[in-house]
Order: C-alpha cells, then structure tokens, then sequence
C-alpha cells in the first residue's frame, strides 16, 4: 500500500546538513536535450522507429546506471491471449522495457508508464515544419516544443526519466523501487502496456504522464473500434430501382447510432460532466461502390463507440448491436440481409481508479505544494493504458502530465517547456514521498 503524506524522514537522518532529498533538483538543459532526441525518431505506431526509440531509451536508461530490463515483446502469443487489448497496425515485433532505481525492499514500489509510440503526422502541408525535427518557438510570451509526439507523450517521458535521474544523482536512499516503463502500441491499442503486465511488472501506485495540462486524470472513457458491413444488390443505375444500394440501406443505421449516443450520454458520470460529449458514437470511414453508375452493392463503414465509465465492454457493444439489430428488423431487405458488425482494432475499456485511492490526494497535494494551484480532476474521454494498469494490473492510476491532449494527434503538435519540467519536478517530490 502506498503511505502518502508521511512526514519528511530527512532530520532523522545521519547528517541533518546535508539533505539529499533538497539536492534532487531536474537537469533542465540534459531533460530538453533527451527530449528533442526522442522527438526525432519518428516512432510511428507499427513503423521499425517505435523499435528504435525503445532501443535508444534502453541505452540512455542502461548509461544511467539504472537496472533495465528490455525484452522481446511475443506479439503473436500475446494476440492470442483472451484479454488482449487490440491493434490496429501491422506488427510482429515490440520491445518491451523498463529501468528501476532500486529501493531497500521496505517501500511501495511506484511505477511511471508512459508510451513512446506516435501517430502519424497526417497531412504534411498541416504543419509549419517536419513534424520530426522538433523546434523550439515562443507563441504569447510562452516556449513551446513543436514536434509529433511532442506532448503525446514524448514530454511525459523525458519527465519521468529525468525525475528518476534527479533523485539517483542526488543519491537519496530509497525504500521502494521506483519503475520507469516505456511502452509502444498504446496508440492503436495498448500491447505495451499488456506486455509490460504480462511480463510480470506489478507496482503499488502508477502515474502515465500523458498530457493533462497538469490536471489530474483518474479515469478514461472507453472506445471500441467497429466495421458495419451493409449489403445491396449492384445493377446498372439506369435500371436503379431494380437493385438495392448499400448506401441507401446504411442511412437509417446512420441515423439509429446517432440517436443512440444522444441516449449514451443523456446522464453520464460526474466526473465526466465538464466534456460536451461525454462518449462520442463517431464513423470515421466510409467505403461504397465501385463504379458512379453502378448501384452499390457493399457499402463498409468504421467507428469509435465510447465506454462510459462503469460500462463493460460487453454492455457497450451489446447496446450498439441492438440498435443496428432494430433497424434490420424494420427493413425488408437488411432483416433477410443483416448489418454484419465486427470488433476489430483497439478496444479501450473505460477505467477507473477508485476515488479514495491515496494516489489521486498525493499527486493532488505534491502539485499544489509546488504550484500553489489546485488540479482540477475529471475523467478522460478517451481511452487509455489506464484501463489496462487499473483494470488488469489492479495498480492504482493517474494520468498527470504536460501539454493539452487538444494539441495531440494535430498538425504542429507542442508542449509548454514550463509544464515540461514542473511534471518532472512534481514526480521528483512524488517519488521521494512514496518510496524514500
Ligand atoms: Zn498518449
């Protein structure tokens, strides 16, 4: 269990004058420097890079003189373990790693997860420069990274290990062990953080530095990817009332799931309550036809349903399937040819950590003492690797970090520097009052 709050033990030390704990300081210059270097491996979802930066932080974490431990992820065993999270990209290899600054054996051990996958840059003329050759501006008074991956979240984990860093240099004896673990896939679904529990790492308490704006996030919505596959019967579109099109047929399915995300989030979970739309029902992809005076005759299209906090995954596709089911019902031709859906791609289980979980009041408490601010703690709409450390790993979670999730996944993607490193001055006072 984690023992928050305790009171500092440094006078009780042998030498009072020199208090380590004081001495832990972040160095800035060698924390930007790490970061602009992983910001320049363009580690892609599924690309070789999301190898590469595993490889390059296992070197770095190694020259460190921390204890690591980097292993060959089994991606194919794993695909078929019954619990597996989902992916979205060809993959058939990843890396797992962790590096842990080893306490006396007395202590709460405290995990830092943070991922170190990116999504694509997406349309290239978007951003004002390569979105992997990170650049330092200033916008308002205020300097910012601009890269891919900048805030989301390869921030977080130059934090993270630069905390880590701060306390090892300034020798301060540990009781616990504190882990540094740098996961891929979690973009596309989660495989790293699976792995990273499948291989056995377990911890008391876990903070994911993913970009929060240095709120605290306690809890994820989920989001469950799906195909709908509709069926027509293609003719020629002179003679058009003689086919059936797919198109046609899929726009009372269209209008079903949109009326079932107004049902969704008719009331939803305080905690979820400041975000417009708690749990999006979105179709991201359609595909029909082949030809523009063909009838169509197939008509593919893929989404994302949201997980409300508190649904299973089974109560949530249960509830899509059922509208989908009713339209069918209501139409000649889908009750003999029915909408086929499938589950496919991340499925992102929504996550909670309980509310009296001493994690959530202990990052509340080491920011305010550092900002003079209070948190604000709410839900996450999105679905995260929070789930996976809460719901599978049974470990206590918060989601703390730099940068506005707004800016992840966009063109021209930044961090604010001074979240940067007072995320890395937070976890340095998180991990000294959990585990010294
Ligand atoms: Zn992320």
């Amino acid at each position: 269990m984690v023992a928050p709050q305790r009171p500092h033990k440094g006078a009780n030390r042998q030498d009072a004058s020199v208090n380590p704990t004081s001495a832990a300081s972040i160095d800035e210059d060698a924390l930007l420097t790490d970061l602009l270097d992983l910001l320049r491996i363009p580690s892609v979802s599924g690309s070789t890079a999301e190898l590469e930066v595993q490889q390059h932080l296992a070197a770095a974490w190694q020259a460190e003189g921390l204890t690591v431990d980097r292993w060959d992820i089994d991606v194919p065993g794993l695909e078929r373990d019954a619990q597996f999270p989902g992916m979205e990209v060809e993959r058939t290899a990843a890396i797992g790693l962790t590096a842990t600054l080893a306490g006396d054996g007395t202590g709460p051990t405290l995990l830092l997860n943070g991922h170190t996958d990116v999504v694509p840059p997406g349309d290239l003329d978007a951003w004002s420069g390569d979105p992997f050759r990170p650049r330092l501006v200033t916008v308002d008074g205020t300097d910012r990274i601009v890269a891919r991956g900048a805030c989301d979240m390869k921030a977080g984990v130059a934090a993270m290990w630069h905390a880590v860093s701060a306390v090892k240099k300034a020798g301060v004896p540990l009781r616990g062990n504190v882990i540094l673990a740098a996961v891929s896939g979690e973009e596309d679904g989660g495989l790293g953080t699976f792995a990273l529990l499948r291989h056995g790492v377990t911890a008391d308490l876990c903070i994911v530095p993913e970009p929060t704006a240095m709120d605290i996030i306690p809890a994820n919505g989920g989001a469950l990817t799906f195909r709908l596959t509709v069926r027509g019967l293609a003719t020629h579109a002179a003679r058009r009332t003689e086919g059936v099109s797919a198109i046609e047929r899929f726009y009372p399915v269209l209008l079903a799931l949109q009326d079932l995300e107004r049902r969704r989030n008719a009331s939803v979970d305080a905690l979820m309550q400041r975000w417009p739309l708690a749990y999006p029902l979105s179709i991201g992809t359609i595909r029909a036809g082949d030809w523009a005076s063909t009838v169509p005759d197939l008509l593919t299209a893929e989404g994302r349903l949201g997980v409300a906090l508190g649904e299973t995954v089974a109560q949530a596709r249960a509830e899509l399937e059922a509208s989908v089911a009713a339209v069918c019902a209501a139409d000649p031709w889908l009750a003999d040819h029915p909408v086929e859906i499938t589950w496919w791609g991340g499925q992102f289980a929504s996550g909670r950590t309980p509310a009296d979980s001493p994690v959530i009041g202990l990052v509340a408490g080491v920011h305010q003492d550092l900002t003079g601010h209070e948190a604000e703690i709410y839900g996450g709409p999105y679905g995260s690797d929070l789930r996976l450390l809460m719901g599978l790993g049974g470990i206590p979670t918060v989601q703390y970090g730099p940068g506005d999730a707004a800016a992840a996944h966009a063109p021209d993607e930044w961090v604010p520097v001074d979240e940067v490193l007072t995320t890395a001055r937070a976890l340095v006072q998180v991990i000294l009052r959990v585990c010294a």
